[in-house]
């Protein structure tokens, strides 16, 4: 064991000392605005137009402190340097325990945001009563709000689909996949859709994507398509044709721009697509994190939770230009690989105690109006209340 996390924590060295220029990039615009967004303890929630939420797959308080240790020893310091979100000014804890285990997947978590509903693990919007449950993206979008919904994996998996989809079993990828379309969200981005067609017998067993089509998305799966498309109405981004068919490319493989996409590409798509004077709620997801603890990959986790800092400065350059309206709340739906910091003579070390997700509790940060209602302990479930209550009122 700890020969090969003494290896693995070289690899980061080495992994790091070649993306130096990268952290360096990260490390000069992570600074937050001098002047922090109005924080009255009465706030306007009328005011609140523009929200983000931020999930972490898996992103547990270690592989924060492990991101940042990181950051601060590419810099020959000992301590730590602040990712994007780290140095808000509302934190609090998160309780992640789903209906039927005190350990969560990512399933039942994000359903938890999406509805303010415990349900059982594996279950996509539907209780453990068997009642259907309505995500918040759809009452928001009826309220008037656009909707984004953005990941570094595909489209149809767990996070992403709580926020659209009602499904007894996260694993039916092609009718999770089905139910993208009729939601008529407008911004959907990730590695595109797995399961593009239906098993035999499934009905109808058109291909997906012709589906997306009709229903007037522009489907764009590269850089260079992105550029000749006018922006449309609804846009589905699907880089499928990466390194791996499942994910962006991962930042310790990314060599440059024929990587494609990173999820700072799709934040920025995503909000110059959703800017609007009604407003957006967009739900944008790093989950990679949580493959990366799966397999206890320490400078593969430690570059994803860059990647989604990378993502949450991009929402925080929005923010700037637009602070009284803006909130933006980065959280996890679980820890994975019961990650702890450590450190020995070469530097930080992240010592893993399980290869699935633990009980731990996350953080949450917060900055904004409304970001004082993410201070302290509360529930997954909570966070769907609070952005019900900030965006809808009641
Ligand atoms: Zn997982």
């Amino acid at each position: 064991m700890k020969k090969s996390t003494k290896t693995r924590i070289l690899t980061l060295t080495l992994a790091a000392a070649a993306l130096f220029t990268l952290f360096c990039t990260e490390r000069e615009t992570t600074l937050l605005p001098t002047e922090p967004a109005t924080e009255d303890s009465t706030t306007d929630t009328s005011a609140i137009k523009y929200v983000f939420l931020f999930i972490g797959d898996g992103m547990g308080l270690a592989h924060i402190a492990a991101a940042e240790a990181h950051l601060a020893a590419q810099e020959g310091l000992i301590g730590s340097v602040s990712l994007s979100f780290t140095d808000f000014p509302v934190i609090g804890l998160v309780t992640t325990h789903s209906a039927n285990s005190y350990i969560t997947c990512s399933a039942a978590s994000a359903t938890a945001m999406a509805t303010g509903v415990k349900v059982n693990n594996e279950t996509l919007n539907i209780d453990p009563q068997g009642n259907t449950l309505r995500p918040i993206t759809y009452d928001l979008k009826d309220a008037g709000y656009k909707i984004g919904i953005a990941t570094t994996v595909t489209i149809n998996h767990a996070t992403p689909a709580a926020f659209y989809a009602v499904e007894a079993d996260r694993r039916n990828y092609y009718h999770i996949a089905l139910q993208i379309a009729p939601t008529g969200f407008h911004f959907f981005a990730g590695s595109g859709i797995s399961h593009q067609t239906g098993a035999n017998g499934d009905e109808p067993e058109e291909n997906i994507y012709n589906q997306i089509l009709s229903a007037g998305y522009a489907v764009i799966r590269t850089k260079e398509e992105l550029a000749q498309t006018p922006m449309p109405q609804k846009i589905l981004m699907a880089q499928d044709t990466g390194l791996r068919q499942n994910s962006l490319t991962p930042m310790t493989d990314r060599t440059g721009e024929a990587d494609g996409w990173t999820l700072a590409d799709f934040t920025k798509t995503g909000i110059a697509l959703l800017d609007n004077p009604n407003g957006f709620f967009f739900m944008i997801e790093g989950g990679q994190i949580d493959w990366a603890s799966h397999g206890n990959d320490t400078p593969m986790m430690v570059y994803e939770v860059i990647d989604l800092s990378q993502a949450v400065q991009a929402a925080l350059e929005f923010y700037q230009n637009r602070p009284g309206e803006t909130l933006i709340i980065v959280t996890a739906d679980h820890e994975t690989g019961g990650a702890a910091l450590s450190a020995n003579e070469d530097g930080p070390l992240v010592l893993w105690s399980s290869q699935d997700h633990t009980a731990e509790h996350v953080p949450i940060f917060a900055i904004g109006p409304g970001s004082e209602l993410f201070s302290g302990k509360m529930d997954n479930t909570d966070i769907h209340n609070k952005i019900k209550t900030l965006m809808l009122g009641n």
